[in-house]
């Protein structure tokens, strides 16, 4: 009977469970934290939107014409003509899209343009382009790295180093920022067999520092270390040809990977890893941030060869952007603000501030006058500092860096930062 049934059916009700849980309260910190900068009157310095792009310097904000101070076009590669019409061109013989992994169906003649670019600008055997920069290093540390053996990493890393460290199964042993004492003790304490990796960068991008390669690299080999170095934000103009802080350092042959990307000096988006090794191709078998992704579209990656292939001429642009860097540097200086960096030792100016207050007024009012800086505050920045980061162009005037410099004169009185 219906009543009979009736107890069996309760039985299989499920038992109560508690409310659902919202998942996003996680989150409500952050979102107090954002409302209070917003409360205090200052644009949201993470949400800004680039309406109009006029040149590799210049930009429309908020309707308002703007220097570009605070990107990472090194060497303004992003209006050059023959990179346009490489794309151009791409865009039109190969479509929009590639619609697959290199592995399957996702490598076109231009992958392989590229790849034979990058051999070519570092004088190498091997190159792999990822699809950022960010999986270069995710795909690079994980992969080279497994079971048993050790990354060893600096202390200000990039994301993507520390995130590759995670995706990976080695053990993470950090050691202090810059220091060769530290990385030597820290290597000196680990098996002698085991494996290790020795991660570093040539300009850590936060204070524009540059890292002292040469000892380090010198401690990395005493203890049977490879070295990985990540030349991000020295491609193009470090070194006699450019290729980096490594090179600068006459280091080649002795760094076993590097690690760069297409989204600062070349001008577009993309990642590589480069290596003498004879057995680097096994990556691309290996590697899950290389397979488990659609390549980059033709377009960009044609853009990509024709930036690399003008980078390795560009000595006039490279001049240029080390006068601009210097310029700023001095100017900022002799004006009072505290620097990332006592010499101008990259393309880096960072100007460090109090605390977020007044690196939000600060940033603001550059705004308001027309000036687009990058702010930076922890976690990304070291040792809990409120940045105002520069970043310069081959391409900036000496005119913009004087009205520049005379903005951030007028900011620096009016929040208080300079007497
Ligand atoms: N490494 C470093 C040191 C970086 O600063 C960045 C980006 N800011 C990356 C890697 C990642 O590069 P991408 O933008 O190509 O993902």
């Amino acid at each position: 009977t219906e009543t009979g049934l009736q107890p069996e059916r309760l039985d299989l009700d499920p038992a109560p469970v508690a409310p659902e849980r919202d998942l996003m309260s996680k989150f409500d910190p952050l979102i107090a934290e954002r409302q209070r900068l917003l409360d205090s009157g200052v644009t949201d310095p993470f949400a800004i939107v680039m309406e109009e792009v006029r040149s590799a310097t210049e930009a429309v904000i908020k309707g308002r014409e703007t220097i570009l101070l605070g990107t990472y076009n090194y060497m303004g590669m992003t209006f050059d003509p023959d990179v346009i019409a490489a794309g151009k061109q791409a865009l039109e013989r190969f479509g929009s899209g590639t619609n697959g992994s290199r592995m399957l169906n996702g490598t076109f003649h231009d992958h392989m343009e590229v790849e034979q670019a990058l051999r070519d600008f570092y004088g190498v055997s091997g190159a792999i382009v990822f699809s950022t920069g960010y999986m270069a290093n995710l795909g690079m540390i994980s992969t080279l790295v497994g079971k048993g053996e050790y990354v060893i990493l600096d202390a200000d890393s990039h994301a993507s180093i520390y995130d590759g460290c995670k995706q990976g199964y080695a053990e993470i042993v950090r050691f202090r920022h810059n220091s060769v004492e530290d990385l030597d003790k820290r290597l000196g304490r680990l098996p002698k067999e085991a494996g290790k990796l020795v991660v570093l960068e040539g300009v850590y991008s936060m204070l524009g520092d540059v890292a002292p390669l040469k000892e380090m690299v010198a401690v990395a080999k005493k203890h049977g270390a490879m070295v990985l170095s990540d030349e991000a934000h020295s491609m193009g103009f470090y070194g006699p040809t450019g290729r980096g802080v490594y090179e600068d350092q006459g280091l080649e042959g002795q760094v076993d990977f590097v690690v760069g990307t297409f989204s600062k000096s070349v001008g577009t988006v993309g990642g590589f890893c480069i290596s003498d090794h004879p057995k680097f191709e096994a990556i691309r078998l290996a590697c899950r941030p290389y397979i488990f992704t659609a390549s980059l579209p033709p377009s960009v990656v044609a853009t990509a060869t024709a930036s690399i292939r003008k980078l390795m001429t560009a000595t006039e642009k490279r001049r240029r952007l080390w006068d601009n860097a210097r310029h700023l540097h001095g100017g900022l200086t002799q004006l009072g603000f505290r620097l990332g960096t006592k010499t101008p030792d990259s393309a880096i100016v960072a100007v460090i501030l109090e605390d977020q207050q007044q690196a939000a007024a600060m940033w603001q009012a550059l705004l308001d006058g027309g000036l687009y800086v990058n702010m930076a505050r922890p976690p990304a920045t070291p040792a809990g500092t409120f940045l105002l980061r520069c970043s310069l162009c081959a391409e900036h005037s000496r005119e913009q860096l004087d009205r520049v410099l005379g903005m951030f004169a007028d900011a620096g009185r009016a929040v208080g930062v300079i007497a």
